[in-house]
């Protein structure tokens, strides 16, 4: 078999395929009719538009076959491209060039072909229209060839009309983001390297509030403001595109004067817009990628990704630019890869567990509480603390089930330890508190495995308060009046505030680890820390310590008057199992300190 010859224009009439974006090319029901009609008008069984790619030839429309792609060693389109006349072989097996192809010696057993080269600027073939069949022909006539050359005329603006619908934003009018992409992976066939600028003007999140306070007609007008803003900073010759409701692109070859722009762009981004007689400030941000056409950059999207972390990144700075930082963005990654694996995570057996450390009473030094840490074993990253993971989650929907987890687990402890003077606490996020679904479960979970209430202490810090206080309130209550008990956690490390204390239904205070390794320089530090302890007693909460390191600690503490201690000196937390062990051996002891 001779596989066809290079055309000498490849690198170009490669560009020029990702140009008319045909590879892969979503179905066409007009391609297909026009294929269907060209099989019966030439009364072959076989009839194609194929698309000539770097090593595979695609189908962007066929007729009597079901192959969707051959490798392009065995196209006879490949052949069809190196001329602009039309290919013909009318009996495959007597052509040295394809006897031996497997398309003719195999299915689907072609012995005629004729292609029409797919021709578009500068007589450049991108692939063709063909005709197949599986004996041999006489010739077309010239009346023939002519309308085979119509056909793939047609089919060539079908296709155009297709590329106008696709490489178009319909509301701005701008190129999009698929154009863009298009755009990039002809540069980079070209070997050039560019620069891509992603320019948020505001936050997906800004703009749905803007959506849902004044309306789409007025996110629109908005939007396109922002466009005249930027356009008009675009120095000729440079595109501008519409990549994201909230995302503008420029594409640069030149990276030399990317500063400038980016600070003539946001300049012109600053004022407020007058929209509706309403002015808006506007929350831009621009991240600049470099994009090479040495590495993975020609194979995958990679780059927009990068651009547009940097334009989130960016708006959080002064200058609202920013270039693309591996490490920022790695840790942005991390972020996203655990939350991704987070609800699978909650689905294993083996991945989330709950350590319980010990809290013991002052000064008796007897255990009767613990408080339940969730530890997370990640197959690829070990383990990951909850410090880390707990924030993410809050941000989104998984949340609500992690804390169902936890709450799920502790009622599991608390059952088998059933008759013992013990009591559990657990972490709960403002999130669980802003509707009735957390309250609802943990009630009725109590009630189904009777559990006592009291056996169960919920641990919150005061920011819970921020977003819904009084549904965060109102859930706090239905808990305290079922007898569950209410602690607020890392007391000290927030705003402190009193009054907003009081809000809080809580019976207990948790002084942060902070506030106690703070004190233990002594001076005004502890004086002051000494002073919280004291009101809050005065207050009338049982007040516990966390973070006991050390002896002195745990003596000092005592004699501000905490009721509670908790830290690492007592002991670190421990799976359930050890958590028994120490307990057991503990009581029989008599107490810890
Ligand atoms: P937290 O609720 O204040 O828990 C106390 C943290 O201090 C725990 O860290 C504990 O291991 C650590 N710790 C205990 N004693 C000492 C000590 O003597 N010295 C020092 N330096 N640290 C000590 P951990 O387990 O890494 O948890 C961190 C935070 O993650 C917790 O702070 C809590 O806010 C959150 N968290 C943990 N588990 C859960 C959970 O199940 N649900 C929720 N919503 N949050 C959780
Ligand atoms: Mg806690
Ligand atoms: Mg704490």
């Amino acid at each position: 078999m001779m596989v066809a010859p290079v055309p000498i224009n490849e690198k170009e009439r490669l560009a020029k395929v990702a140009e008319w974006c045909v590879m892969h090319q979503q179905h066409s029901g007009e391609l297909a009719a026009l294929v269907d009609m060209a099989r019966s008008f030439f009364a072959v069984p076989v009839c194609l538009v194929s698309i000539v790619g770097e090593c595979q030839q695609w189908f962007s429309a066929k007729a009597g076959l079901d192959l969707q792609a051959t490798p392009r060693d065995v196209s006879f389109c490949a052949h069809t491209i190196l001329q602009a006349q039309p290919l013909e072989v009318l009996d495959a097996t007597c052509d040295p060039r394809f006897a031996d192809n497997p398309l003719v010696t195999g299915e689907p057993g072609i012995r005629y072909y004729c292609g029409a080269p797919l021709l578009v600027e500068n007589r450049i073939a991108i692939g063709s229209f063909c005709i197949i069949d599986t004996v041999p022909r006489p010739p077309l006539d010239q009346a023939q060839r002519t309308m085979l050359m119509a056909f793939g005329e047609m089919a060539m603006q079908i296709i155009a009309g297709m590329r106008r619908n696709n490489f178009h934003d319909q509301a701005t009018g701008l190129f999009n983001r698929l154009k863009l992409e298009c755009d990039v992976a002809a540069g980079l066939e070209r070997g050039q390297p560019l620069t891509l600028l992603a320019v948020d003007i505001m936050s997906a999140e800004a703009l749905s509030g803007i959506i849902r306070s004044l309306g789409y007609n007025f996110a629109h007008d908005l939007t396109l403001q922002a466009k005249a803003r930027i356009a008009s900073q675009l120095d000729n010759g440079l595109c501008l595109y519409k990549i994201s409701p909230t995302r503008f692109a420029v594409l640069l070859e030149d990276a030399e004067n990317v500063l400038p722009l980016c600070q003539r762009i946001v300049a012109a981004l600053q004022a407020p817009a007058q929209c509706h007689q309403i002015p808006v400030l506007l929350d831009a941000g621009i991240g600049i990628a470099p994009i090479s056409p040495q590495g993975e950059d020609r194979n995958s999207l990679e780059w927009m990704r990068r651009a547009v972390a940097a334009a989130d990144t960016a708006r959080r700075t002064a200058g609202r630019h920013a270039w693309y930082q591996p490490e920022v963005d790695a840790a942005q990654r991390r972020a996203f890869m655990l939350l991704a694996s987070l609800s699978r995570a909650l689905h294993s057996d083996d991945e989330l567990s709950l350590h319980l450390q010990p809290r013991i009473e002052l000064p008796s030094g007897r255990c009767r509480s613990a408080e339940a840490l969730l530890r997370w074993q990640h197959p690829v990253l070990g383990e990951v603390s909850p410090a880390e993971f707990i924030p993410l989650a809050e941000k989104t929907a998984l949340m609500a089930n992690l804390s169902l987890w936890v709450m799920r687990a502790v009622l599991r402890i608390l059952g088998c330890t059933r008759g013992l003077d013990f009591s559990v606490s657990f972490n709960v996020t403002a999130r669980d508190l802003e509707s009735a679904g957390f309250m609802d479960a943990l009630l009725h979970a109590l009630q189904e495995q009777a559990v006592e209430p009291q056996r169960v202490q919920l641990e919150l810090t005061e920011s819970v308060l921020i977003e819904q206080p009084e549904e965060v309130q109102q859930q706090l209550l239905r808990a305290r009046q079922a007898g569950i008990v209410i602690a607020i956690d890392d007391f000290g490390t927030g705003y402190s505030n009193w009054a907003y204390l009081t809000q809080i239904p809580a019976s207990i205070v948790k002084l942060d680890k902070s506030l106690v390794h703070r004190a233990s320089s002594g001076g005004r530090e502890a004086l002051l820390v000494q002073s919280l302890a004291g009101l809050a007693n005065e207050l009338g909460y049982r007040v516990a310590a966390e973070g006991i390191e050390t002896a002195e600690q745990l003596v000092r503490v005592c004699a501000w008057g905490c009721v509670e201690a908790q830290g690492y000196f007592i002991a670190r937390p421990m799976p359930a199992a050890a958590f028994r062990a120490w307990f057991d051996d503990t009581q029989l002891a008599g107490s810890v300190a």
